[in-house]
């Protein structure tokens, strides 16, 4: 999941980064998303795609060289949306640039676009990842062909495992995110069962899950309307992560829910051996009665809860009944609308 950015530097920003990356210098390569297309994202919607120069990008680097100091990061990240759109030898001079300016960078990192990066060889990722790009978030959302096909996400599994393969090999650190409730409830188990499999093949170092909230403006929003795709209740969303989790095998990867979109966002722990136990919270909340499932979801919703523990503190408790009781007396039998509304509110 990505957050929001004010520019206020005598250098050019994108709107977005992901959020690990909150303490990084920021280094603009590309302007918006070059596909802009995905059915679940607005977040370049109304910007042009346009790749910037190298000599207009070095001349960034040498303003934020200034503006900071040479030693004040150890970590950057590339925006927008497609650097490995660059020329495999203008990415490398921007990198080679890019350490000589801050000589005290360990991690330099992009969004990993399959679409493009399927398109570079073995060798030309080597060489990216020689000169400093070593870590990649990559947008997967899923391992089914179908669901890919109907978000419109242009690129299929078989792309998504190849390129990601590629990148590890060459040493990248790789860190897929998936997106729950995609499938809708037309494809749940379908999405569940072949993202396990491409995460399976791949096996990451990370894989970072975030909950689906249709954004106003989006294509899903259409295809919601048109009845073509039906939203998972939050219950179904725990089941899918459920099917998701159980069907990951033979990975080393951290798995984890860790953005505030997320229901569980404690689930998280290192394959295989937190495994059980990434089950066990998915079924201590499957488990819980119906008042209380409402209860845990109202409550973690509007962040009145971080997590199901917190059920356990009885002023917290008869908090959210109250907020309960309130909004089913004026929106009865509405509750997931309500909390598809305020998951979808977080950016
Ligand atoms: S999800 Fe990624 S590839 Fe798809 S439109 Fe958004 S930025 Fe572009």
């Amino acid at each position: 999941m990505n957050s929001p950015i004010m520019n206020t530097f005598p250098f050019e920003l994108g709107p977005i980064r992901p959020v690990d990356e909150a303490a990084s210098l920021l280094i603009r390569t590309t302007r918006g998303c070059p596909w802009n297309r995905c059915e679940f994202c607005v977040n370049y919607k109304d910007m042009e795609f346009s790749l910037r120069s190298l000599e207009e990008i070095k001349q960034d680097i040498a303003a934020a060289a200034d503006y900071y100091g040479s030693d004040v990061f150890e970590t950057c990240f590339l925006q927008d949306g497609d650097s490995f759109l660059m020329k495999t030898a203008e990415l490398v001079a921007l990198l080679t640039f890019l350490k000589q300016k801050f000589p005290g960078l360990k991690r330099i990192s992009s969004y990993g676009r399959a679409q493009t990066m399927i398109r570079k060889s073995a060798e030309e990722m080597q060489a990216i990842c020689l000169v400093g790009l070593n870590k990649l978030y990559c947008g997967m959302e899923s391992g089914s062909d179908k669901v890919l096909k109907k978000v419109n996400k242009g690129v299929t599994a078989s792309d998504i495992s190849t390129s990601s393969r590629r990148a590890k090999e060459a040493g990248m650190s790789i860190s897929e995110f998936i997106i729950l409730g995609l499938g809708g409830q037309e494809l749940w188990q379908e999405h569940a069962r072949e993202t396990a499999k491409v995460l399976n093949e791949i096996n990451p170092h990370f894989i970072r899950v975030l909950t689906i909230g249709v954004k106003p403006g989006s294509g899903l929003l259409r295809q919601m309307e048109a009845g073509e795709y039906t939203l998972q209740t939050e219950k179904n969303i725990i089941e899918e992560q459920r099917l998701l989790i159980e069907n990951l095998s033979g990975i080393t990867s951290h798995y984890a829910n860790h953005h505030a979109v997320d229901l569980l966002t404690e689930t998280r722990g290192q394959f295989p051996r937190d495994k059980p136990r990434l089950l066990a919270i998915m079924d201590r909340y499957l488990s819980l009665t119906e008042e209380d499932r409402m209860n845990f979801t109202l409550g973690k919703r509007l962040g009145i809860y971080q997590q199901l523990d917190d059920m356990n503190r009885a002023h917290l408790h008869k908090e959210v009944d109250a907020q309960l009781l309130k909004i089913r007396a004026s929106h009865s039998g509405q509750m997931e609308e309500i909390f598809h509304h305020l998951r979808a509110q977080i950016v």
